[in-house]
């Protein structure tokens, strides 16, 4: 799978979520953003920021 942090527009390191699916919460490797996987298409997810409200 593959996916693009929204934040950073760097590849995140999908081999750490190999049961990543929608609903999941990932996070970028490059920035530590928290991510939501939102879809998963053809290997690509697509992934929104989540506001830990922190
Ligand atoms: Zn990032």
């Amino acid at each position: 799978m593959k996916c693009v942090c929204p934040e950073c527009k760097n590849d995140v390191d999908m081999s750490a979520y190999p049961t990543a699916a929608v609903g999941h919460v990932i996070e970028c490797n490059t920035c530590g953003i928290v991510l939501e996987v939102r879809k998963i298409e053809n290997g690509v997810v697509e992934t929104e920021i989540v506001d830990e409200g922190k």
